[in-house]
């Protein structure tokens, strides 16, 4: 009989079923996003105003303008096709969270009507189960509410309008990203506005700016359902590599494949209607890797379009039988997927902070916050890194073609030049000569545009590209809110202390603010030199770990106690962005996760080895048996030299088979004992060290069984054709 696999890769060989192209008009863009434009043709002039007001403040909108909002909403939403409405927020299991309900009400008379009021609009209580996998609320709480966050558009998804929200719990610990994501930007304003100010008194609102770029894999569906890993772990825990993998790098330079593009065009459709800013898509290095980079915004409206783009992606893929692969290394051997991250500051004056200028004042400006955001990394590199590990990215950070695990930042050779000489300044106050040199020469002298930082480089985890910080360790499905909100806090700290060391000289040491601001500067210049080090493209960067690597950085158990440390915990609970309850809730949370993970990895190689791996093998034994008594029934005595390497292979698979199934027993013995430890932190661990090594060695011999195996009966769809068919 035909396997599933034999049967899709006969129906996909036939002529290809393509989809007529969407077109893509740009008037569409946020078509169906309720934003501040829509929703002023809606409110009277003051109550727009009150409301502008109210959002500028972060204080709570009144409920009759509340009331109102809600009714604007819903006329909108319904004249547009809507017939639900949900909260919509980002729990901490990492998906994106909705709980429709209907318009649909009856009044006193049992006449219908479409309900939605402010009350509604505001808060809601979702009954849901557990959001997080590690009984988060269990631990601490017993339910959570949803509360609108009108700083972010509602938008229309499909037939649901959605009200973006961020989820707390009754005590008021957070559930979701976006809580501590919206406090740390709040701490973040103040704390650069105040800095800013030294330079400039018009500014009084900094915005932290964020640009994604999400990777993925797109696979033929029917071929990724013949493989329980992809559907269950979303990567595949088996697999030999193909003849041909990424070595010529066609795949990169090439044009996107048809359906693909087809595909890819729809989900553009589908962001421009949402008011998701896609700015580019192309090839990744892999085959049937892709990237789609947005248009930066502000942080938390990015981290809110990158969370629905992830939720799109999945239902625009299905229409046309892909299904994505957001897994930080869904394939061994090939290059995995990131999200890179972006990060930078942006001032009501419509100033990028870390952009070069065309004036002295405005590169001190920028220097300041260039200098400060490094030394803040370099400062918490351990928990800027926690907060992008996982089991998942685990697999990608560290190999060649991922961000190394260890924490560095390239600045480039004219960045790094001009540093030096800012540390060579004279302590205290600076003689007028050297303040014009330093104001013409040096700080003068740093280009608008800076060429040499085109950081050739793809390894480097924190990169300074010209105009703004790029982290490259984020992964590929995880949310980005989590990596932004420690870097805005451990920026946040660094520059009221900045802000601190200028006042101070200032104040007691009678100083000019220039002068104090050369004097700090110096200092922390001084701190962050010993970790300039040359790489070997002769360029300078700033190497954090040598001097903070405390701990085995490779695996995430350890890494995410980081977020336990003294120093995070202070940092945290002296801006008010985590509580340390909310930090060792978060921190168990994440741990359960891995520990989740790679339980189910675990089982399903297990299952996937005894149900499929093996009895393929014995049934190719069998095919092999016959043919040596066959043999041996015609050549008698002499069967032997004609069966020979019928036999080598016979007692090759046996072998296989055998280690196979003792590998899996010893797994599940290592789970066992694993999951009698109590500790989440030390379980985490034990799957780690004990249960992880087994994925590998079982897989090892699944690899070369397929290698040996007859084709045309193994079950799984090879690397081949999930990686060259579509
Ligand atoms: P590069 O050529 O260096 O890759 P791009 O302009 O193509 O730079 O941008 C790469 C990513 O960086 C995009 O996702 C973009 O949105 C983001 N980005 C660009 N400028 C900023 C900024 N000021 N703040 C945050 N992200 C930015
Ligand atoms: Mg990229």
């Amino acid at each position: 009989m035909q396997t599933l696999r034999k049967k899709i890769l006969k129906k996909l060989s036939s002529e290809p079923n393509l989809v007529k192209k969407i077109k893509i008009d740009p008037r569409d863009f946020a078509k169906h996003v309720f934003d501040r434009t829509k929703l002023q043709k809606y409110l009277s002039e003051k109550t727009f105003y009150q409301m502008q007001q109210s959002i500028e403040k972060q204080i709570p909108i009144s409920s009759i303008i509340a009331d109102q909002i809600a009714a604007a909403m819903k006329s909108w939403a319904i004249s547009n096709g809507a017939t639900h409405f949900t909260h919509w927020f980002q729990p901490l299991t990492g998906a994106t969270a909705e709980k429709h309900d209907s318009f649909f009400d009856l009044d006193n008379y049992g006449n219908q009507l479409e309900k939605f009021e402010g009350e509604q609009l505001v808060q809601q209580i979702p009954d849901f189960p557990n959001f997080s996998n590690s009984g988060i609320r269990n631990t601490f709480e017993a339910r959570g509410y949803s509360t609108w966050d009108p700083s972010s558009p509602a938008f229309l998804y499909e037939t649901t309008l959605c009200i973006p929200t961020t989820f707390v719990s009754y005590t008021g610990v957070a559930l979701d990203y976006k809580s501590p994501l919206l406090k740390s930007l709040e701490k973040l304003d103040e704390a650069a506005t105040e800095v800013c100010r030294f330079f400039d008194k018009n500014i009084s609102k900094v915005t932290a700016t964020m640009g994604w770029e999400q990777e993925f894999f797109l696979v033929d569906r029917a071929l990724a359902q013949t493989r329980p890993d992809l559907m269950l772990t979303g990567r595949t825990l088996m697999g030999h590599m193909p003849s041909k993998g990424q070595q010529f790098s066609d795949h990169y330079f090439g044009s996107i494949p048809s359906r693909v593009s087809i595909c890819l065009n729809e989900l553009e459709f589908e962001c421009r209607l949402l008011g998701i800013p896609i700015k580019t898509k192309h090839n990744e290095v892999a085959p049937s890797q892709y990237e789609i980079a947005s248009v930066f915004e502000a942080a938390n409206i990015a981290v809110d379009h990158n969370a629905l783009l992830m939720d799109l992606m999945d239902k625009v893929a299905y229409k046309h039988n892909f299904i994505v692969l957001l897994h930080e290394k869904p394939f061994h051997h090939i290059n995995g997927s990131g999200k890179h991250t972006n990060w930078s500051l942006n001032t009501n004056t419509d100033i990028n902070l870390l952009s070069p200028s065309k004036t002295p004042m405005g590169n001190l400006q920028f220097l300041s916050f260039f200098v400060n955001s490094i030394a803040a990394v370099l400062k918490h590199e351990a928990l800027l890194r926690a907060s992008s590990v996982s089991a998942s990215n685990d697999l990608r950070l560290g190999q060649n073609d991922a961000p190394t695990a260890i924490l560095s930042i390239f600045i480039g050779k004219h960045l790094t030049q001009v540093l030096e000489d800012l540390e060579n300044v004279s302590k205290g106050k600076l003689s007028p000569k050297e303040k014009t040199d330093l104001k013409l020469n040096v700080i003068g002298k740093i280009p608008e545009i800076l060429l040499d930082n085109t950081d050739s480089d793809r390894t480097s985890p924190f990169a300074f590209t010209g105009n703004k910080f790029e982290y490259r360790s984020v992964g590929s499905k995880s949310n980005s809110a989590k990596a932004i909100t420690v870097l805005n806090a451990i920026v946040t700290e660094q520059l009221l202390d900045f802000k601190k060391g200028v006042d101070n000289l200032v104040d007691t040491k009678n100083m000019k603010k220039d002068d104090a601001i050369f004097n700090i500067l110096r200092e922390i210049i001084i701190e962050i030199k010993d970790f300039l080090l040359e790489d070997y493209e002769g360029k300078k960067k700033v190497n954090a770990s040598e001097k903070t690597n405390k701990r085995d950085m490779k695996l995430t158990p350890e890494s995410l106690l980081a977020y336990l440390d003294k120093s995070s915990v202070d940092l945290f609970e002296n801006l008010k962005v985590f509580s340390s309850v909310e930090l060792h809730a978060r921190c168990q949370v994440d741990m359960q996760s891995y520990i989740s993970e790679i339980q189910i990895e675990s089982r399903t190689l297990g299952d996937m080895s005894l149900n499929h791996i093996i009895p393929t093998a014995i049934k190719y034994q069998n095919i092999l048996i016959k043919n040596v008594k066959g043999i041996k029934e015609i050549f008698g005595g002499k069967f032997k030299s004609h069966a020979n390497d019928q036999l080598i292979i016979l007692e090759e698979i046996s072998d296989h088979i055998k280690k196979i199934i003792n590998g899996v027993d010893q797994m599940v013995l290592a789970r066992k004992n694993a999951n009698k430890i109590e500790d989440v932190n030390k379980k985490a661990m034990a799957y780690a060290r004990k249960v992880i090594p087994y994925l590998d060695e079982i897989r090892n011999h699944c690899d070369k069984l397929e290698l040996t195996i007859d084709d045309s009966i193994w079950p799984l769809a090879k690397y081949r054709e999930l990686l060259f068919i579509r």
